[in-house]
């Protein structure tokens, strides 16, 4: 037997005596090549310009004829029953509190995905909250995290931070703020954009509330 055959024989046994002895750092190795994946695919996702940091999709309502950036691309919860934190008081800001708890229950009347409000941020998989910013064209935002497997491709989304730009809003109708609330919660149940017929996902203003036809959209995403 040549010697660099007997070298590469030790080199895989020894790999195989590491793997048995700890498989818990073969789940980080995992981990890690999952988390590799998903920032190139995130960094594919993100073209659009923005400057968002890894691994977050950021998109945004416009209220102007900008679009903002959104590819979900089928990114969805791996589960059914979602926790959601208000940060946003209702005595300070009653105007946002109310437009969020508003798409909060007509997302929740749709009966596709349950919604339960949480006391604790750091247990919630959606925080709704509020931002005030005139350096971007946007009324609001969903800066979505999600992981990509691998194997499958499926992308999971793994927590949201949805926030409405007062700096827009201010001025806006109570019903035109619920409007931009549930596009940004859409955003946030794995809506993407829609602009060739009524939807509350069209990427520009916020003329329509939540419509038959985005609950049969998110039906579809999550049929399985
Ligand atoms: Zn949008």
């Amino acid at each position: 037997m040549k010697f660099s055959r007997i070298v590469k024989l030790v080199i895989v046994v020894v790999a195989i005596i590491f793997v048995v002895q700890n498989p818990d750092k073969v789940a980080t190795g995992k981990a890690w090549v999952t988390n590799q994946v998903q920032q190139l695919a995130t960094l594919l996702n993100t073209q659009g310009g923005q400057n968002t940091p890894t691994s977050n999709i950021s998109s945004r309502q416009s209220t102007t004829s900008h679009t903002d950036a959104t590819a979900l691309n089928g990114a969805i919860w791996p589960k059914r029953t979602l926790k959601v934190y208000f940060d946003v008081s209702l005595n300070s800001k009653p105007a946002y509190a109310t437009a969020w708890q508003r798409a909060f229950d007509n997302w929740n009347a749709a009966k596709v995905l349950t919604l339960t409000k949480v006391d604790n941020k750091n247990q919630a998989d959606i925080v709704l909250t509020t931002e005030n910013r005139d350096d971007t064209m946007q009324a609001g935002v969903a800066e979505t995290q999600f992981l990509l497997n691998p194997i499958t491709g499926k992308k999971s989304i793994t927590h949201v931070t949805a926030k409405l730009n007062e700096h827009y809003l201010d001025d806006y109708s109570a019903v035109r703020k619920m409007n931009t609330a549930e596009h940004e919660l859409g955003h946030a149940l794995g809506l993407d954009h829609v602009s060739d017929h009524a939807s509350v996902m069209q990427p520009q203003g916020s003329e329509y509330g939540i419509q038959t036809a985005d609950i049969n959209q998110l039906k579809a995403l999550y049929q399985n």
